[in-house]
């Protein structure tokens, strides 16, 4: 394992146990080992792992970043082409580039050595399969030999976690999302340097994208699940349309996206849940690497919360005390992406034209991607409120068809 961890002694019952080192799971770990806890942090996969992700970087996760992180920015936008299912393209310029491009194994090594840094012991090739607990006391099962005890346990084992069975977690919106990465030629790489290119695509709610990271590009789409045939097809004619289906793809994967209902929970007794197992994520950019840091942080201080608790009573008030965080923190961000993806499901061309053509709405999404603001505040512009109105008020059009406006 290429992962220093502390030599530290391992205890009969560890503190808290994390489970998954992606940003949610490696952030919580670090937290809570900064916080005195005695952490172990477990991952299935060998680390550095591939996930499937576009990798970019919004303003509010590259915040959410430790201090000093060593992070490898393939490219950083400043240009976004907006298109209308190949038709009315328009690019726009960012006031101040700041959506980082990165590799997903990259980010989430780096954040993992910043976990054992803080002094968490880190585990990788051992999965989780199953957990109970018992008074104070959860037990892991893995798929190595014994089981392991803690008093805290943190599911963040992604969207498709164990965990988030055990805990319950009820979504209001599963999408499928699949993505290549393309090595690109000298010629093609200078073409997307710089740009990224969001594409609302024909079936409800769904879109494509290309983010350029210099001799690759990551691009993918996304729509309701339930309509795989279809989705392959958007995706071989987007590909092609965007000259990214000649070489053989370094990754070609699919991947289910989650988000939660507003108040599915968070937590059973001991077993706490982030991320993506907590399907904290944007309904209609399907953003989800701020939400895992920063629920991974509010989990982190949360289990020593947990821990410095006297009895279960105390317990349950820290456990609701991270629900609370987690919806002041991203419940109104959440509630807003929710009511954007009703308005650009039913209406992309809607949506296309508030970006492409009124600078005010494209200034709010600049400020949004660059961490000066949230989904909620482009939400709550009256442009925005009219929007939503309009968009919910008017008959049902797919990106096919004519731009309004
Ligand atoms: C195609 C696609 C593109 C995306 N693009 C972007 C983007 O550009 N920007 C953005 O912000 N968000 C993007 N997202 C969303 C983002 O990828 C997720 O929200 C983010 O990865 C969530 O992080 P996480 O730590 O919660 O979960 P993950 O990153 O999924 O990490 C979970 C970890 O848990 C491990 N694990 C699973 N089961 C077990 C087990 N039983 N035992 C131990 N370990 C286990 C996994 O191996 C994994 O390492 C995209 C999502 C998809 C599907």
């Amino acid at each position: 394992m290429p992962v220093p961890s502390h030599p530290s002694p391992t205890p009969r019952t560890w503190d808290v146990i994390v489970v998954g080192a992606g940003p949610a799971g490696a952030t919580a770990a670090r937290v809570a080992a900064g916080n005195g806890c005695a952490t172990l942090l477990l991952e299935r996969a060998t680390i550095p792992r591939y996930k499937t992700c576009g990798g970019g970087l919004i303003g509010a996760s590259l915040a959410a970043l430790p201090p000093g992180l060593p992070l490898n920015v393939l490219d950083t936008a400043g240009l976004f082409t907006f298109a209308l299912n190949g038709r009315a393209e328009r690019t726009r310029t960012s006031r101040e580039p700041t959506c980082a491009l990165v590799f997903r194994s990259e980010l989430d090594a780096a954040l993992t050595e910043a976990a054992a840094a803080a002094g968490a012991t880190v585990r990788d090739a051992t999965a989780l399969t199953s957990l109970d607990q018992e008074g104070d006391t959860v037990t892991v099962r893995t798929n190595r030999g014994d089981p392991l005890r803690a008093r805290v346990v943190i599911g963040a084992d992604g969207s498709a976690g164990r965990v988030a069975r055990y805990v319950g977690v009820r979504c209001a919106q599963v999408d499928l999302a699949l993505e290549v990465e393309a090595p690109v030629d000298a010629r093609t790489a200078d073409r997307w340097r710089g740009r990224v290119l969001l594409e609302w695509g024909p079936l409800p709610g769904s879109f494509g994208w290309v983010f350029p990271k210099g001799d690759v590009c990551t691009a993918g789409v996304v729509a309701a699940r339930g309509t795989p045939v279809a989705l392959r097809a958007y995706k071989d004619d987007f590909l092609r349309r965007h000259g990214l289906d000649t070489a053989t793809p370094l990754h070609d994967t699919g991947h289910l996206t989650r988000c939660r209902q507003p108040d599915s929970p968070l937590a059973r007794g001991r077993v706490l849940v982030a991320g993506d197992a907590a399907a904290l994520l944007d309904h209609w950019s399907r953003e989800g690497i701020s939400y895992a840091l920063r629920s991974g942080d509010l989990a982190g201080r949360a289990a020593a919360r947990v821990l410095a608790a006297p009895d279960e009573e105390a317990v349950r008030a820290a456990t609701d005390h991270y629900g609370r965080r987690i919806d002041e923190v991203l419940g109104a961000e959440m509630r807003a992406s929710a009511t954007l993806m009703r308005v650009f499901a039913r209406n992309p061309a809607l949506v296309h034209t508030a970006l492409t053509r009124l600078p005010p709405m494209w200034r709010r999404l600049d400020a949004y991607i660059a961490g000066h603001s949230g989904v909620a505040e482009i939400m709550t512009t009256p442009l925005a409120r009219a929007a939503a109105a309009l968009g919910t008020a008017l008959p049902a059009r797919p990106a096919g068809g004519p731009p309004h406006g």
